[in-house]
């Protein structure tokens, strides 16, 4: 431990991030950087605890709770605040491919699991992973770095999301020669065309894919594994294959006036806004609008706020988020101890800036959409609502029932469904003959990742569902490891 009574000297402090107001009218990143002294106070509140529980990444009461990475925060944490960046770099690349990701996007559940966190407000973990990697670019620290020798094995991976990426780079470090098929145009899965330009800037992604194009990684784009290339091809042409496909398929609102113009899946708004942006800085006008529109987003979560965050750079007219969920409580409930992830009621950006613009959350909780209203164009104009009560479960039917005499109307000219995904698509998996688990999802076990095809490996959101960056890099790595073992018969992957 650096300092031991830093913990007790220094207050957490986060760096500030842009002026809500200003940075809606562009697309960089909103985080500030922090002054290198300012970090350094942060690394020594760190306790180096005996369990460092921010650590663990272990599934506590059905929960996950620290790192799923399992990252060696305090041993950074210590070399920051003795100023020894170099070795900190050292020490995060141990564990995590892509550090410059998961500082900017990730929940953090390392911070919801830190012991500091029982008492005081938790050490600051993500932030300064994220100033450990920015340094090291900054110093010319992160190189490419090529295997010294070819096992001639050759791996196909299918997505290149966070999952295949990981996998990708710990198959390559040990001297396989690995294609990564992408369907979409440019590579990063929902890293390029998900998460918003603001929350991480796509030329931080396109960093990193250099460096794993320089070691000898190929990329294939427009590339559609099961359509290009069938599932067979992909068979007879590699020694194995590590599906990384995701969970694309977004979870539809089935509901009457569902077919009008104005209704759009998130993640058609969000990609296609992405797209738009660097293809053409948003001239090609090849994205949906939000711009002057009454925008109204179901569904809450990460893909919900970026939608809110995108619509307000366009210049909506309004904007109302729906969320069926009641509104998470201020504090931790003795249902959700510590070390779980807290399930507590959290202002993210996108909130943080609907409020400011407009001066009010966005939110609404206990609420769920009965009908769009649609104009005489066939254009929604509208939607009607019912609030819901969770204390009131229906017998045999949905956890929750209807509120009488709470039916409301909202004005709207662009409605987008961020309601989650239900798994992989399924034509990889019928033509590769992969089965799929009660969920939905490719069947592979947490640990092995192999499938029922023997030399077929899943990883990601594909085999978990839907989830989180760091998350799928984990499972990527693992599955790395795994494959790497089936084609050499040992291996020295972690
Ligand atoms: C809008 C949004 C915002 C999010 N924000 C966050 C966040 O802030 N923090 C966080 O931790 N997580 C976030 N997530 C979740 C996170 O992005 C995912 O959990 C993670 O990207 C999953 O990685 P993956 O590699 O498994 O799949 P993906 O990133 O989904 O990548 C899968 C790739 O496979 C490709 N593919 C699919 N089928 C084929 C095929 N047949 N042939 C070739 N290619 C194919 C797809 O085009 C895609 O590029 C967000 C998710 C969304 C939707
Ligand atoms: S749990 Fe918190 S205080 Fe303890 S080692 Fe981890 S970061 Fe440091």
């Amino acid at each position: 431990m650096g300092k031991p009574t830093g913990f007790k000297e220094y207050v957490r402090q986060m760096p500030t991030d842009r002026d809500p107001l200003l940075r809606i009218l562009d697309w960089n990143e909103f985080h500030e950087h922090m002054p290198e002294d300012e970090l350094r106070s942060q690394g020594a509140r760190c306790m180096d605890c005996g369990v460092p529980f921010c650590h663990t990444g272990e599934l506590m009461a059905g929960m996950a709770a620290g790192c799923p990475v399992n990252n060696l925060i305090p041993e950074w944490n210590d070399l920051v605040y003795n100023g020894h960046w170099r070795e900190a770099l050292d020490r995060l690349h141990k564990t995590n491919n892509f550090p410059e990701f998961t500082g900017r996007v990730c929940p953090a559940p390392c911070e919801g699991s830190c012991c500091l966190g029982v008492i005081e407000p938790p050490v600051t973990i993500k932030n300064i992973e994220c100033n450990i990697i920015d340094r090291g670019f900054e110093e010319g620290w992160v190189v490419a770095e090529q295997p010294n020798t070819r096992t001639g094995k050759t791996i196909a991976v299918v997505g290149s999301g966070p999952a295949g990426l990981a996998a990708a780079e710990q198959l390559n470090s040990v001297g396989h020669t690995v294609t990564v098929f992408e369907r979409a145009d440019r590579i990063g899965g929902l890293l390029m065309y998900g998460i918003p330009n603001m929350k991480l800037d796509k030329s931080i992604v396109q960093r990193r894919i250099g460096l794993m194009a320089e070691a000898g990684i190929e990329f294939v784009t427009n590339t559609a594994i099961g359509k290009d290339v069938s599932g067979q091809q992909l068979l007879d042409d590699f020694d194995a294959v590590v599906l990384c496909t995701g969970a694309t398929r977004p979870r539809d609102l089935p509901i009457p006036g569902r077919d009008l113009h104005g209704i759009e899946f998130a993640m058609n708004f969000l990609h296609a806004n992405t797209k738009s942006l660097l293809d053409s800085d948003l001239e090609d006008d090849n994205y949906i609008s939000a711009k002057d529109k009454r925008v109204i987003v179901i569904g809450g979560g990460d893909t919900g706020t970026d939608c809110l965050g995108t619509s307000l750079r366009h210049g909506c007219k309004s904007l109302v988020n729906f969320e069926i969920v009641p509104e998470p409580p201020a504090e931790r409930t003795p249902k959700n101890p510590w070390p779980q992830w807290p399930r507590t009621f959290r202002i993210d950006y996108g909130h943080a800036e609907a409020a400011a613009k407009f001066g009010d959350d966005p939110r609404e909780f206990c609420i769920s959409t009965s009908e769009f209203i649609g104009d005489e164009n066939g254009h929604v104009k509208g939607l009607k609502t019912v609030e819901v009560d969770w204390s009131k479960p229906v017998d045999g039917g949905p956890p929750f029932s209807t509120v009488p005499g709470s039916e409301r109307e909202f004005e709207a000219d662009l409605v987008l469904l961020a309601m989650g995904f239900l798994g992989p698509e399924s034509t990889v998996a019928e033509q590769l003959g992969v089965e799929l688990d009660p969920r939905s999802n490719y069947k592979a076990e947490y640990g092995r990742y192999e499938t029922n095809v023997e030399g077929i490996f899943a990883a990601g959101d594909c085999r978990r569902g839907q989830s989180l960056v760091v998350w799928a890099i984990n499972e990527g790595r693992e599955a790395a490891r795994e494959c790497d073992r089936w084609l050499m018969g040992s291996t020295q992957l972690p």
